[in-house]
């Protein structure tokens, strides 16, 4: 295969609004990787980094999913992404990108 070839495929394979997202799952599984690889060897607490690591994986993946169900959120104008997260006290929500931030239950019920 041509370096050409090569190029055209990366381009095309990224050419979609996906692809910030697509980007941050792998960079969050080569991490992963990384952190598996070596951590346990050279790093105490490193079952600590793999299983938050691991999480953030996951949540990479659901925020994956949704955009690519084209997920938004509508309860401000324009409609916008919704992403898997986190929040301060450690419990799993799903939050939209609208400048003042919307924010969901795992169940989808709105939170206040
Ligand atoms: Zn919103």
């Amino acid at each position: 295969m041509s370096d050409e070839m090569m190029t055209a495929g990366g381009d095309r394979l990224f050419d979609t609004g996906l692809a910030p997202t697509i980007r941050s799952g792998m960079e969050f599984a080569q991490r992963l990787a990384t952190v598996s690889r070596e951590g346990v060897r050279m790093m105490p607490g490193a079952s600590e980094v793999m299983a938050r690591t691991a999480l953030r994986a996951a949540l990479a993946s659901v925020t994956a999913a949704l955009a690519s169900a084209t997920a938004q959120c509508r309860r401000a104008s324009p409609p916008a992404d919704i992403e898997a997260i986190t929040d301060g006290s450690g419990r799993m929500i799903y939050r939209c990108s609208h400048p003042s931030p919307h924010s969901w239950t795992l169940d989808g019920n709105p939170l206040p």
